[in-house]
This record gives structure tokens, C-alpha cells and sequence, in this order.
């Protein structure tokens, strides 16, 4: 009886913004493994979401007795360090209809890639913008409508022989290039695109922060803030923009909004002045 292997030999290299569960599923690809096989092979136990819930000692377990160095995957796992932390941030990543976890996609960035990879901003339910090519993100395949799930890759080659990749739908295996980009979106403005980068830039670092605000601010205040607060009524825009009503400067807005989450929040929001 042949013994499991413990290890892979060979793994992808991780690229600089790629998520945990894109990796994977390069590394699942590579070898032709579904990713519960691949992790099982590994006695690694698998999990619904790999980006929030796999281990950073488990995902560099993954790349152990390969030649990819262990810091990157180290650094890579931790990328969700604040949603482990605080779960209630993961209302803001993008699962589809069953739970599973589930990305949108830049149709031009995954066509001009060397190697098609999933970006950790892609996780995000508010980056719906893609601020290299300016136009709308896609969440599903155009052609069987599948949505675009980490756990779940493409195994195996096309007709032509090439291996599949991040870009080939997992439902029916047509390339998500093939339904073309998403629509030009002449409503995107700057504001727009600072907006979804603050969400993103905010739950990466853990804290976010308001010009004209001295200190920094937990990120349990920045999902009250969501909920309670329209972005473009207060434009408090973390790490960015900062509009304030007008008379009122932004530390005395943080100030008061401080104090009402503080005192509990508020069914109705109270107003600022
Ligand atoms: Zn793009
Ligand atoms: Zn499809």
C-alpha cells in the first residue's frame, strides 16, 4: 500500500495580491486535485472559506517541501488577520447564494494576466470597480451563470490542451473572458473609487483612520458607521474624504458620532448638529 504524500514538491509562486483561496486553487490545478482532495492528501482538514477560516500554519503546510518560501504564504494567511478577529466584517465579502465564499472579477485584468489569479480586493462586496480598466466587475459566468467560487476549480485541460486556470468557469468551463468585459461605467467617478479602496484598505490594516481626525478607529465603529450613516450624507470615508456638514469641523463629527456609538446605538440616527 502506497503511503499519501505528505507534501507536493511543486506549488505555484503566490503573486503580490493574490488571496489565500486563489493560491489554492492554482495549487488544486496544478495538480488536477479538487481542493478537499488536495488539503485531505495533506491531512489538512478543509474549510468552507479558506480566505477567513484556514490557518496560516495549514495554507503553509500547503507549500512545505516546495520551493515557494514559507514568509509569503505566511504573510498571505494573515491577509484576513481582522475578519478572523471580528467575523461580523465578513458582511462585507461577497459569498453567492449558498454561502459559499464567491468573488467578482475583472474580465481585462484576468485577460492580461501572465498567470490569471483572483485579487484579494475581488472579495469584497464594495470594490465593484475595477480602477485600472473603469468598468463593472462580473460576479458570475455568462454563459451557465455560475458564480465565481474559490473552493471550486476547473479541473483538468481544454480542447486544445491548455490546463484550465481562475478564468475558466467551474460550472460549465467556458472561459469567464468569453462574455466579454463588463459595462463601461461613466458613473465612476474618484470618489467612487477612493470609497471602495477605504473599505478594502480598512479591514487589511484592522483600523481605519479621517483626515482631520487624529487617531485611529476600530473597525466595529466603522460597521456602525455603515449601517447607521449614508457614505455621501456624512462623507466620513475612511483614510480618504472628508466633507463635513457645513460649520462643523470633521474632529467635532467624529467626535459626536463617537459618543452616540458609544452611548448605544441608535435606531433612528440622530443628526449631527
Ligand atoms: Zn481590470
Ligand atoms: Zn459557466
Amino acid at each position: 500500500m502506497s503511503e499519501r504524500p505528505h507534501t507536493l514538491l511543486v506549488a505555484p509562486r503566490p503573486i503580490y495580491d493574490e488571496s489565500p483561496a486563489s493560491w489554492i486553487q492554482r495549487v488544486c490545478q496544478m495538480h488536477s486535485n479538487s481542493y478537499a482532495r488536495l488539503l485531505g492528501h495533506l491531512g489538512i482538514p478543509a474549510v468552507s472559506d479558506p480566505d477567513i477560516h484556514l490557518p496560516v500554519d495549514h495554507l503553509c503546510h500547503i507549500g512545505r517541501g516546495t520551493y515557494v518560501p514559507e514568509e509569503p504564504l505566511r504573510s498571505m494567511g494573515s491577509i484576513f488577520h481582522a475578519v478572523r478577529t471580528l467575523p461580523r466584517l465578513s458582511r462585507l465579502l461577497n459569498y453567492d447564494r449558498r454561502g459559499s465564499p464567491a468573488y467578482r472579477v475583472c474580465v481585462h485584468c484576468l485577460a492580461t494576466d501572465a498567470v490569471p489569479y483572483l485579487r484579494i480586493a475581488w472579495r469584497f462586496k464594495d470594490w465593484r470597480h475595477c480602477p485600472i480598466h473603469f468598468t463593472q466587475l462580473i460576479e458570475d459566468c455568462s454563459r451557465c451563470h455560475a458564480s465565481i467560487v474559490s473552493t471550486r476549480p476547473s479541473l483538468g485541460q481544454t480542447p486544445s490542451g491548455r490546463r484550465f486556470n481562475v478564468s475558466d468557469c467551474a460550472g460549465c468551463h467556458a472561459s469567464l473572458l468569453e462574455g466579454g468585459p463588463g459595462k463601461a461605467d461613466p458613473s465612476i467617478d474618484g470618489r467612487t473609487l477612493v470609497a471602495q479602496t477605504s473599505v478594502v484598505s480598512a479591514v487589511l490594516h484592522g483600523f481605519f483612520c479621517i483626515e482631520g481626525f487624529r487617531g485611529r478607529l476600530g473597525l466595529d465603529f466603522f460597521l456602525w458607521l455603515r449601517d447607521n450613516y449614508s457614505w455621501h450624507g456624512v462623507r466620513v470615508v475612511p483614510g480618504g474624504l472628508c466633507s463635513p456638514e457645513e460649520g462643523l469641523a470633521v474632529s467635532t463629527i467624529v467626535r459626536r458620532l463617537l459618543k452616540i456609538y458609544k452611548d448605544g446605538s441608535a435606531a433612528t440616527p440622530p443628526s449631527l448638529a
